[in-house]
């Protein structure tokens, strides 16, 4: 396992003052000099996109396919998106006609916010910084950029591959743990972007408070699927056990438990082994390497095994465990309820808990008895049966016959509601989250003829007039 060097703590204050030197040199007023950041950006990850697929399979286990589709592609289509759309995006805007103040000349500038924070969490380490720095830098920010420190191969390469391509004085890492994380959160940010647990983005809002600093929450949660019968059953049991599996099921926006109508469960679980072993094939075992990401450290292994052995419900298959090599296989268990250990907590690991219920009015109660979700699933042919669901309920994203891979979809926002989080990211998302919309009026003084009303003395006849 790579060695993950932290970031000196005397160094943290130094590294805040040189962003600071550095995004008032103005370069990055410059939409040029930002696309050439981009560019390099985009370079960092194409040139080097072996290595980044082998710290990733050193940090999660993940195999290649899956590293390449959901970090490096969707990495470099992040910088390519912003590359491309930047002078438009950061184009000042003027407000629809006004009888009384388009005369003012008004206009939106889209100016950088200066400084910003952006903290990553292990489980789409590449993406989950890469995209969120390019939309900083889209919108002429300086970064400071804190990886996990769950992930010390992905976590060292972006370390050594950041100053390599992008100039120091405006993107910089600093890698560590709570106590770096810490001193980072003590100083003055012009923004922050948080993503990880709610546990943590409590303190980070709590830190940010102090400057009254903005702050971006892309939280996680327990992420629902309602399944109607009138469903295309084979492509509904395949789509929610990929969303389970990939990336062994540590992915925010994976679905995390399923409500189907009693009658229908033992038909869903007969499509989801289906699935299961077609995905499966003994030549490809998830127990063998490079079919499946492993558990992140040997604490969630013992947290996510927990949640299994205390289950109230009948494992349907997998349940297979390893320590030493933190496997757990995909396992679905049915018949679960409501208390059971299962529905404690966001899972955030390969276990598909089933939670019969009468009907669709029982699903959407279930679901509005807990926390608003990052996303809420829906598996149906029908469209007044989507349309009720998605009315009655409140959630990140609402999406039908899908899973997982909306947060990727070009003019899409990224984000949750309530406690999944609060804002937006991915493509123009990104822009406006690290952009002040600074408004503007140039206001000729002739203007006061039909205004000079305004001054005092505030006699009767000005009112009459
Ligand atoms: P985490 O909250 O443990 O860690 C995230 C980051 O916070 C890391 O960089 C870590 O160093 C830092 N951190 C940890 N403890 C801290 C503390 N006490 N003070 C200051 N900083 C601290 O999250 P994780 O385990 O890496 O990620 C899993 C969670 O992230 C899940 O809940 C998942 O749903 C969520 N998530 C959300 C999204 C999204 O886009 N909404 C995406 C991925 C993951």
């Amino acid at each position: 396992m790579s060695q993950l060097v932290f970031t000196p703590l005397e160094e943290i204050d130094k590294i805040h003052a040189e962003l600071r030197t550095g995004y008032e040199s103005g370069k990055l007023k410059s939409i040029e000099y930002r696309k050439y950041q981009l560019l390099q950006l985009g370079y960092l990850v194409k040139d080097n996109s072996q290595r980044i697929q082998e710290a990733l399979a050193a940090d999660l286990g993940r195999p290649p396919l899956e590293s390449h589709f959901l970090e490096i592609s969707s990495s470099i289509g992040d910088i390519k998106h912003a590359y491309s759309n930047v002078e438009k995006w950061a184009r000042p805007e003027k407000p629809a006609f006004s009888l009384n103040f388009t005369v003012m000349r008004p206009v939106i500038y889209k100016e950088a916010k200066g400084v910003v924070l952006i903290i990553s969490p292990f489980n789409y380490p590449v993406w989950l910084t890469i995209g969120p720095v390019a939309g900083a830098i889209s919108a002429g920010n300086s970064v400071v950029l804190k990886p996990s420190e769950l992930t010390p191969a992905t976590s060292s390469l972006l370390a050594e591959l950041i100053p390599k391509y992008l100039d120091s004085d405006l993107v910089r890492v600093v890698n560590g743990a709570i106590p770096e994380t810490t001193k980072l959160l003590s100083l003055q940010w012009d923004h922050i972007m948080y993503t990880g647990s709610g546990r943590v983005g409590k303190i980070v809002a709590t830190a940010a408070a102090k400057y009254l600093t903005p702050v971006t929450l892309e939280l996680g949660g327990k992420s629902p699927v309602i399944i109607d019968p009138d469903c295309d059953l084979t492509t509904a049991a395949r789509r929610i056990l990929w969303g389970k599996v990939v990336n062994a099921g540590q992915t925010c926006v994976a679905p995390d438990y399923i409500l189907v109508p009693k009658s229908f469960q033992d038909k869903f679980v007969e499509a989801l082994k289906l699935a299961h072993e077609s995905f499966y094939p003994k030549s490809a075992d998830p127990s063998l390497p490079a079919n499946y990401s492993r558990i992140i450290t040997p604490q969630a292994f013992k947290r996510i095994k927990g949640l299994l052995d205390n289950t109230q419900g009948d494992v349907v298959f997998g349940g297979q465990t390893d320590e030493a090599t933190k496997f757990i296989a995909p396992t679905v268990v049915k018949d679960v309820k409501a208390d059971d250990s299962l529905m404690s907590e966001e899972i955030f690991g390969p276990l598909l808990p089933i939670v019969p219920v009468e009907d669709v009015d029982e699903a959407i109660a279930f679901i509005n008895a807990r926390d608003h979700p990052l996303a809420l699933y829906v598996f149906s042919q029908n469209a007044h049966f989507k349309e009720k669901v998605f009315n009655n309920t409140q959630s990140g994203a609402a999406i039908a016959n899908e899973t997982v891979i909306h947060p990727g979809a070009e003019g899409l926002p990224f984000g949750g509601v309530g406690p999944s989080g609060y804002g937006a990211h991915t493509g123009k998302f990104s822009f406006d989250t690290f952009t002040h919309l600074r408004s503007s009026l140039d206001s000729p003084g002739w203007i006061d003829r039909i205004l000079g009303f305004r001054y005092p003395p505030y006699t009767d006849s000005k009112f009459k007039a």
